[in-house]
């Protein structure tokens, strides 16, 4: 076997544990073995990359120290709540990543160009593959830190951002960077050409911004997952410049996989992509700001909250972000446990947008050993919700709004909630009557069969667990 059949014999090998792996995350049970398949996978292709001639190992060192000295103090310091941010901008890298390789690649051909002006032939497949790589890469990097931002609400507002002549603005950036791009392919070789590249960064990481400000609110689940395909996109675009087919299918199985957790989004919006991407949030429906919902919310402590509990036989917990900022998910599976041991039928109905990242909530319940029959979703609850003696809302917010079936003028309308306001009686785990992340008012705090138990989730769980306890 000669020395070029190994290594891409090694890249299939790794291509094909990829995507094993990534068949085997489809299930909660295979799930850990499937992250460890990748693993391997990636070993793999790494240590045949690295057999590969021309590898400077020395620059390799230097990128791998620093690389993971930010990496693990970043990791170390980032609180829980922070992780959707931090996936966030770990997608922007990747496109920063492969941005960083085009630019390289048309740096190192175009200094050979200087120095053999007669001989040297640009590569017109690189070529058109290093302005897509630098691109996507550009529009990745610039857009998830925006994402980034509006996700931890520092600098920019988490509401869509959206100003006159906004389409034409973005389009007239389109047209640029097409025409950039021909200047750039078809005289590669230029001067004229070199300039072109720099200037495609530069738009690519305006077209980014102008992209992701728009924005907002509910939506942004989709753009995070949009911004995860488009990091595959350009790693495969890399993958091109490189002539590289690990990276290649690499990051294929990431833009596609991205595209589907992009419409699986979209779908827990009841949005259609160009709707979220071009009309900002709550304006598809010409909705406004929602109707302002004033009335007695029914505070309850944790005491009559278990005499509730301990006579229902049938329970729904239903988690949102609040969950994950008072990091309750541990008294919340004590809590469901000891419901079950009273009798009671519990399910934990998890809205695929509930949270600040996708499968938010199911990571955390399943780091609290909550077993995963037990999780349903919203299509499957909701129909039996008349049937549920109490629904406990722990922390969740936007994803329980009736407001979204009710108010048509409220911006969330027409978004599928989790129904809990059907249920005989509603128990709201949460700090103050404030709104989520969507910014709109919740009717469900005022309604009849309510009780809101204030504090946070974290102590109000524990509580309550105290009381079953006790008795
Ligand atoms: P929400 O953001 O709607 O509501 C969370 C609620 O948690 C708040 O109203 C807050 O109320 C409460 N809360 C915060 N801290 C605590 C605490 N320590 N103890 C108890 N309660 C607390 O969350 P949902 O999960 O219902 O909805 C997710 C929203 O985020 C949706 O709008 C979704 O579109 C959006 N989003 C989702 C992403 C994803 O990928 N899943 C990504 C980006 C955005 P209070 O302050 O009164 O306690």
């Amino acid at each position: 076997m000669s020395f070029e059949t190994f290594i891409n014999f090694s890249y299939i090998v790794a291509s094909i544990l990829f995507i094993f792996g990534l068949k085997m995350l489809s299930s909660a049970h295979t799930a850990r073995k499937g992250n460890m398949v990748s693993a391997l996978g990636m070993l793999i292709a790494i240590v045949a990359t690295l057999l590969l001639k021309g590898i400077a190992f020395k620059w390799i060192v230097v990128g791998v120290l620093i690389g993971s000295a930010v990496g693990a103090v970043s990791s170390y310091m980032v609180p829980m709540t922070s992780m959707p941010e931090m996936v966030a901008i770990f997608n922007g890298f990747g496109g920063l990543a492969s941005l960083l390789v085009g630019w390289a690649d048309y740096h190192t051909q175009f200094g050979h160009v200087l120095n053999h002006p007669e001989s040297f032939r640009f590569d017109t497949f690189t070529i058109v593959a290093t302005y897509l790589t630098v691109l996507i890469g550009g529009v990745t990097f610039s857009g998830s830190v925006v994402a980034y931002l509006k996700l931890a609400e520092k600098f920019i507002s988490g509401k869509p951002v959206l100003f006159k002549n906004q389409h034409l603005a973005n389009g007239l950036l389109l047209f640029l960077l097409l025409a950039l791009g021909a200047v750039y392919c078809i005289h590669p070789g230029s001067g004229y050409a070199y300039v072109a590249l720099v200037l495609i960064v530069i738009l690519s990481l305006i077209l980014g911004v102008m992209s992701v400000i728009p924005i907002g609110g509910a939506d942004m689940p989709v753009v995070i997952s949009l911004l995860n395909s488009y990091s595959g996109m350009a790693a495969t675009a890399a993958g091109f410049v490189l002539r590289n087919n690990v990276l290649i299918v690499a990051g294929s199985l990431v833009g596609a996989s991205g595209i589907i957790l992009t419409q699986i989004m979209c779908k827990a919006m009841n949005r259609s992509l160009s709707n979220v991407l071009f009309s900002g949030f709550g304006a598809a429906t010409n909705a406004g700001k929602g109707v302002a919902y004033k009335g007695e919310a029914k505070a309850i402590s944790a005491e009559d909250c278990y005499l509730i509990l301990e006579a229902a036989r049938s329970v729904a917990i239903v988690p949102g972000y609040g969950m994950a900022v008072a990091q309750a998910q541990h008294a919340v599976r004590e809590l469901g446990e000891l419901l079950m041991a009273n009798g009671a039928d519990v399910q934990y109905a998890i809205h695929p947008v509930a949270g600040r990242m996708p499968g938010h909530m199911n990571v955390l319940l399943a780091e609290a050993n909550v077993p995963y029959e037990q999780l349903v979703v919203p299509e499957d609850v909701n129909p039996n919700m008349p049937a549920v003696d109490v629904a406990i809302v722990i922390g969740a917010n936007d994803v329980v709004n009736p407001a979204a079936r009710e108010d048509s003028s409220s911006p969330l309308y027409g978004m599928p909630i989790i129904n809990v306001d059907q249920a005989k009686t509603c128990i709201v785990l949460k700090r103050s009557l404030a709104a989520g992340f969507a910014g709109v008012d919740n009717p469900l705090f005022f309604k009849e069969n309510t009780r809101m138990l204030f504090g946070d989730a974290k102590a109000t769980v524990q509580a309550l667990v105290a009381e079953f306890k006790s008795k």
